[in-house]
């Protein structure tokens, strides 16, 4: 599945990486991939992933 960030909807509250690794943050808190500076990445179908995006209260997170 491919997952988008919005970096600019993202008000670091750390939610994301409590359900999945796929996602890390930049020194500000900033959301991020963990295997990439893209905002765009390619991801094997996981729920713990789709479950991050789903959570995410600002929808910074955006799965196609
Ligand atoms: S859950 Fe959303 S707002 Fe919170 S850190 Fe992750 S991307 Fe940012």
């Amino acid at each position: 599945m491919k997952v988008s960030l919005i970096p600019e909807r993202c008000i670091a509250c750390g939610l994301c990486q409590t359900y999945s690794d796929v996602f890390d943050y930049h020194d500000d808190g900033i959301v991020k991939f963990a295997h990439t500076e893209d905002l765009t990445a390619e991801l094997p179908d996981d729920k713990d992933t789709l479950l991050a995006v789903k959570s995410c209260p600002t929808k910074a997170l955006i799965v196609d």
